[in-house]
């Protein structure tokens, strides 16, 4: 919903709508915040599978930003579709706390912020 959709409804329909994305939430321990990537590398052997391009993988690596800055951690094959998990319950979350983050900043400008 964007700002002037909020801004067409009630205080009480805002804290309704509120409520509903809130428990829309789940598995919050989950919260795994990143991008996963499948990606060939070519490992330090002088080999001819890598000299021809031919790259290992695909492997699974998961791109993470923190503190300012990126890097990119292996995914193991065993845990991968536990990281998928991870990665996207994160990603519905996190569209459900920013909606609910609009809503507060609609309830602040209203002053009904509580
Ligand atoms: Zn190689």
């Amino acid at each position: 919903m964007t700002f002037s959709e909020l801004s067409d409804l009630s205080v009480r329909q805002l804290l309704a709508r509120r409520r509903r994305l809130t428990g829309g939430l789940s598995e919050v321990e989950r919260t795994l915040r990143g991008v996963l990537l499948h990606e060939g590398r070519r490992c330090s052997s002088k080999g001819w599978r890598c000299r021809r391009g031919e790259l290992h993988g695909p492997y699974s690596y998961l791109a993470v930003y923190a503190s300012g800055r990126s890097r990119t951690i292996y995914v193991p094959a065993a845990v991968q579709a536990a990281c998928e998990a991870h990665v996207a319950v994160t990603q519905r979350n996190e569209a459900l706390l920013q909606e609910i983050s609009q809503i507060n900043l609609e309830l602040l400008r209203r002053r009904a912020l509580e």
